[in-house]
C-alpha cells in the first residue's frame, strides 16, 4: 500500500471528511485492521485565505509548495491538496515536488466522463467558478460544458463557504439557498451539478435534490484509495 499526502486544513472541517473516507475505503477494501497510510500536513488557513483575498498567490503558493516538501520528506508516495480553490496554485506545487499530484478537477472529470455526461453545473469559491484553472481544465482537456450560477448566486455560494462553513456552521437558510441554486443550474440544462468546494458536501447531500450531485471531496478520496491500494 502506497502512503498518501494530504496537504490539509483548507479549512480543517473538510479535512476530516478526507481522513474518514480514506481510511472507511482501505477498510472497506482490505478488511480486517487495515487502515490508510497517511502523512497529513494540516495548515493555517488564516495566512492563506488572507493572501487569496488579496490576490497573492505567489504568496499562498510559497507556504503551501513548503508544506507539501515536508510531506515529500515525510515518505508520502503522491500527494493530494485537500481543496478545489488552492489547485490555482497546483503547477507551483507540482514543481516543488518530486511525488505526483492527484488533482482534484481531474478526478471529478474522470467520473463525469464515465457517467457520460456532458453539461455539468458547478459550484465553488468564486475562484473556482469564474477562473480557468478548474473550469477551463474541465472544458479543454475533458471537453465537458460547464455551467455556473449568475453573479449574485454566486456571491451567496462564496460567502457561505468562508463565512460559514468553513467555520462549520451548518445553516438551514444557506442549504435552501444552495437547494434552489442547484434546482436552477439544472433548469438551464446541467445534468449534474459539482460540489466544487470541499465543504459543500456538509451543507447538501444527494437526499436532499433529485439532481445529481458530485462531491469532490468523497471523489478525490475514494480516488486517492484506489491510487494508494
Ligand atoms: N475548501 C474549499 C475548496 O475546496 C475552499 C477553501 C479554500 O479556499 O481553499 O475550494
Amino acid at each position: 500500500m502506497k502512503t498518501i499526502g494530504l496537504l490539509g486544513g483548507m479549512s480543517w472541517e473538510s479535512t476530516v471528511g478526507y481522513y474518514r473516507t480514506i481510511n472507511e475505503g482501505v477498510k472497506n477494501a482490505l478488511g480486517g485492521l487495515h487502515s490508510a497510510k497517511i502523512v497529513m500536513y494540516s495548515v493555517d488557513f488564516e495566512p492563506i485565505e488572507q493572501r487569496q483575498h488579496a490576490g497573492d498567490w505567489k504568496g499562498t503558493a510559497a507556504i503551501l509548495a513548503e508544506a507539501a516538501q515536508s510531506i515529500e520528506s515525510a515518505g508520502a508516495d503522491f500527494l493530494l491538496i485537500c481543496t478545489n480553490t488552492m489547485h490555482k496554485v497546483a503547477p507551483e506545487i507540482e514543481k516543488s515536488i518530486n511525488i505526483p499530484l492527484l488533482h482534484i478537477a481531474d478526478a471529478t472529470a474522470e467520473v463525469l466522463v464515465h457517467e457520460g455526461i456532458e453539461t455539468v453545473g458547478l459550484l465553488g469559491t468564486a475562484f473556482t467558478m469564474e477562473q480557468d484553472f478548474y473550469k477551463g481544465r474541465l472544458s479543454e482537456n475533458y471537453g465537458l460544458n460547464v455551467l455556473v450560477p449568475n453573479e449574485d448566486d454566486r456571491q451567496i455560494v462564496h460567502k457561505t463557504i468562508y463565512q460559514e462553513l468553513c467555520l462549520g456552521k451548518i445553516q438551514a437558510d444557506s442549504k435552501a439557498e444552495y437547494l434552489r441554486i442547484i434546482e436552477s443550474l439544472a433548469d438551464q440544462g446541467a445534468e449534474a451539478v459539482i460540489l466544487g468546494c470541499t465543504e459543500i458536501g456538509m451543507l447538501v447531500s444527494q437526499g436532499d435534490t433529485r439532481v445529481t450531485l458530485l462531491d469532490t471531496t468523497a471523489i478525490h478520496a475514494e480516488k486517492a484509495v484506489e491510487y494508494a491500494i
